[in-house]
């Protein structure tokens, strides 16, 4: 890589053939083409090696040898019943791989679209103009914008620099954030760590602001040479998964050792070969055994996830949506996620008098306007006002009186500033004139103001602050305040020496007061998650009073007392908050500092805690909350990194859409799984009683088990996983975290319900021995095994009685149901019907068959009636 660094600026620009505006949009078309062209070679599907993984699985290759062998047997002894078998095991086995495969495709391309949702983006100047881009897009000589908050999307030549610190603890491991200079041009040698007018991909700017050229993306950035080989999301399995998986060995053992007890049996005393008694074996443990549930688990998440999406709420981390379900605190920022982040002054403070409405432009009021607009860092893109919305409410302000925003900065040129943040709640600017006179504007919250003015400016006079102009100007602040007004503070003062340019002894000039109103979705929202047993709270950086009069009008807080200041709150000891917590629900003035705090204390209590953040400050919180929310629209990069989720429109209502989503999702699973278990159950319990009662008789022949296993394993499972679950999900507190995925009455009900089955499949079994023949007996098993499971299904889908369910709503239940009965009619219907052994039924056997699949339904709907009563009965004990 070339040297840049050492290097002029000029150099710089002419090496990347840029200008100091950026590019030309033509240019970063071509520029764009040319990358395009070597990436998509990269990009490869590999489908083959995909299908191929679906085999690596212990029972599907014992399975493919004993088919395999079973052919050769077929072969060799000229018997084609054996060469039958042996092909549609095979059959059966590719079938369920392309199954695999093809689920698998979906959940990964859902998950891919929710990574580019998630994918960084950053301002470029291109054409002149500000733009924002996915970093993508990013091409060589692109002048991107740096400001608190932004990961290095690449590596840059800085072009200008504004008290710009980067912390680049990620490429030189040094914890200090170091302090950049656009000016320097570093000797050649210069290690990383000293090139100060540099920045690399993947360091973060921690405090203010600055622009640079792009110099190296990707593999050629420093990053990159580093790690040449960039990770792929590593598969990590989600708790539930695990809990899953554990179970799913447990219950692996336990078929393992049923399938080996039927060998047994079948050999010694049933009249099957040796062939067929392992094939049953086989059989039994590929369909009992539930290998494909953690699968199916992602794709009920990813697809719940890519409902997410669509809601605005993009889940990073698959786990998320379990946590989110049993979120029972969800800590908000204000601004712009309770209240709209469109902000319009409505009155002042100046010369000692508030100002409804309507400002005249005395001394003080020009002065206070040309703050409002000097100390401000919005631009026109587009004939907008672009920026911070309270500067733009500034802006907008200015445009009101005729004073415009472009002809004060022509007059004030802007030499120095300190930017915005969120712990000094101040930002200030240095202005020089056509007379070089010098001016310091500082404008922030009036707490932090206050306290640096030790002067006035009333009329044409500046005068001693004194304590009782203080209160004054104290009473007026919360005069607006009490009105859920944001009020932002401003003083200046003229300086000689730049070494003054310090945010101290300043002169006072007045107040403005902005409405912020909530968004009009908030109330209700707030409503719901209070009725679905969680509790909001509001954590803000503004005044107790604004914060409590929105708090108040949204439904957060009803008293005062709900209230605490970051002051207070410094104040107590962790032991106190961790006593007090629950008396909060208002966190005003606070840093993201206390965020932290917070979040332990709540989390300590044993609540499940969303929290929301936006600024690099925020990171900590964002980490240490169970559901980490980074803002889309306000968010930097480094919230956005560290969270969970992301909301993409900043809006409070859309976290209580997302657990309510995260609820649905788990009851999905819950129910898959309870249907899955209690399906495979049945399929085991069956053929173990069948063959311990009947051992002279075949129960299900291989091919037979293998095919209910197809029709009933994944695609029912994916019709419960999609399901819109009934509405009372939000009617009720969250689940509690720590009970496990089988408690609450769903271990239970898959024994009970398992049992069920086996009953009704062994009892159409019984009477097809005793009535008919043993074929016949076999066949009505086969065909009761696989249609008392739509019937369950059927009944499963709802927790209300099976009449209120919408079965048009649910297509993959609908294509369950099709695949089911179609196959069934081809097998009985036609000659295929001899190569799965089954023989033809009477309309008799036929009402057998569906009359005790009926039974399993009213069954199921009993077992509905009598869970809940006890259910209602346990909370009224409580
Ligand atoms: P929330 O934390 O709910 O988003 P917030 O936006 O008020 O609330 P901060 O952005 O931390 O929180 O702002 C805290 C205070 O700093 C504000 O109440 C205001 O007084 C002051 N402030 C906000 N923006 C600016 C700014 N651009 N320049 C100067 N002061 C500001």
């Amino acid at each position: 890589m070339e040297n840049f660094h050492s290097k002029s600026l000029n150099q710089v620009l002419l090496d990347t053939n840029s200008s100091k505006d950026g590019l030309s949009s033509l240019q970063s078309k071509e520029r764009k083409v040319q990358v395009k062209d070597e990436k998509d070679y990269i990009k490869k599907n590999n489908f083959a090696f995909k299908f191929l993984q679906q085999f690596a699985d212990l029972m599907i290759i014992i399975l493919l040898i004993a088919a395999a062998v079973s052919i050769v047997i077929g072969i060799v002894k000229r018997t084609t019943g054996e060469i039958v078998d042996g092909c549609i095991i095979l059959f059966i086995v590719i079938m369920n791989a392309i199954f695999g495969v093809v689920q698998e495709y979906k959940a990964e391309k859902s998950l891919e679209a929710l990574s580019k949702l998630s994918q960084q983006e950053i301002l470029v100047q291109r054409d002149g103009k500000i733009l924002k881009i996915s970093t993508e897009d990013l091409v060589i000589g692109d002048v991107i914008i740096l400001e608190a908050g932004v990961i290095l999307p690449a590596d840059v030549r800085l072009l200008e620099t504004h008290s710009l610190q980067i912390d680049e603890a990620s490429l030189t491991g040094e914890s200090n954030a170091v302090e950049k200079d656009s000016r320097i041009v570093c000797r050649e040698d210069a290690p990383i760590g000293e090139r100060k007018n540099m920045a690399y991909k993947g360091t973060v700017v921690g405090f203010g602001r600055g622009k640079g050229i792009v110099v190296a993306l990707g593999e050629d950035t420093e990053l990159g040479k580093i790690a040449k080989v960039i990770k792929e999301n590593e598969k990590q399995l989600t708790p539930l998964q695990k809990s899953i998986k554990d179970v799913g060995k447990i219950l692996t053992f336990l078929v393992l050792g049923i399938a080996f007890v039927t060998f047994i049996i079948q050999l010694l005393i049933t009249s099957s070969s040796v062939m067929d008694a392992f094939l049953t074996a086989v059989a039994i443990s590929v369909a009992a055994i539930p290998e494909s549930m953690p699968a199916v688990i992602t794709i009920i998440m990813s697809l719940g996830v890519a409902r997410l999406a669509k809601q605005k709420a993009i889940v990073k981390r698959l786990h998320s949506v379990e946590t989110l379900g049993c979120c029972d605190v969800i800590c908000s920022d204000k601004t712009g996620t309770i209240t709209q982040n469109k902000m319009t002054v409505v009155c002042g403070f100046s010369d000692q008098k508030i100002q409804e409405k309507k400002f005249t432009k005395t001394d003080t009021n020009i002065l206070l306007m040309k703050s409002a607009l000097l100390n401000n860092d919005t631009t026109m893109a587009d004939e907008k006002i672009v920026g911070d919305p309270t500067e733009v409410a500034m802006t907008e302000f200015g445009l009101k009186y005729k004073v415009f925003k472009h002809e004060v900065d022509e007059e004030n040129k802007r030499i120095n500033e300190i930017p915005f943040d969120s712990k000094r709640k101040l930002m200030s600017v240095l202005t020089i004139n056509a007379s070089q006179e010098k001016v310091m504007w500082t404008k922030g919250a009036i707490d932090s103001i206050l306290d640096r003015c030790d002067r006035i400016k009333i009329e044409n006079n500046v005068i001693p602050l004194t304590e009782s102009l203080k209160t004054e100007i104290m009473n007026a602040n919360n005069e607006m305040s009490d009105k859920a007004l944001r009020v932002l503070a401003f003083a200046y003062k003229d300086i000689s020496d730049e070494e003054d340019f310090k945010e101290e002894k300043l002169i006072f000039i007045g107040l403005i007061g902005m409405i912020d109103p909530p968004r009009d979705e908030i109330k209700s929202a707030v409503k719901k998650c209070i009725k679905a047993g969680m509790r909001p709270v509001m954590i803000t950086g503004d005044y107790s009073q604004t914060a409590y009069a929105i708090a108040r009008e949204v439904g957060i807080a009803k008293d005062l007392k709900e209230v605490i200041t970051g002051v207070e709150l410094s104040k107590l000891s962790d032991e106190d908050l961790f006593n007090n917590i629950e008396n909060y629900s208002v966190y005003a003035r606070v840093s993201p500092e206390d965020k932290v705090r917070i979040v332990q204390a709540l989390k300590k209590k044993g609540h499940v805690v969303s929290m929301t953040g936006d600024g690099v400050n925020d990171a900590p919180s964002l980490k240490k909350a169970d559901i980490g929310i980074g803002m889309g629209i306000t968010g930097t990069d480094v919230a956005k990194e560290v969270s969970d989720m992301i909301i993409a429109d900043d809006n409070f209502a859309t976290i209580v859409v997302a657990v309510e989503e995260g609820r649905k999702i788990y009851r999905n699973i819950q129910k898959t799984v309870k249907f899955l278990f209690s399906a495979n159950l049945a399929e085991l319990l069956s053929l173990f009683v069948a063959t311990i009662f009947f051992p002279s008789y075949v129960y299900l022949f291989p091919v037979q088990i293998l095919f209910v296993n197809l029709i009933t394993d994944s695609l029912p499972a994916i019709a419960l996983g999609v399901e819109n679950p009934d509405s009372d999900l939000m009617k009720i507190p969250p689940r509690d975290a720590k009970k496990g995925l089988f408690s609450n009455g769903i271990g239970i009900s898959i024994i009970v319900l398992g049992f069920f089955q086996t009953l009704y499949v062994v009892g159409v079994y019984v009477l097809g021995i005793f009535l008919f023949t043993p074929a016949i007996a076999t066949t009505l098993a086969f065909y009761t095994l696989n249609i008392i499971q739509m019937f369950y299904l059927a009944s499963m889908r709802t927790d209300v009685n099976i009449f209120r369910s919408k079965p048009h709503k649910n297509k993959f239940f609908l294509l369950s149901l099709l695949l089911c009965f179609g196959l069934t009619a081809l097998f009985a219907f036609t000659p295929l019907r001899t190569i799965l052994r089954l023989e033809a039924l009477s309309l008799l056997q036929w009402g057998i068959v569906f009359g005790f699949s009926v039974v399993m339904l009213i069954t199921s709907e009993i077992y509905k009636l009598v869970e809940k009563s006890i259910k209602a009965k346990k909370n009224q004990e409580k």
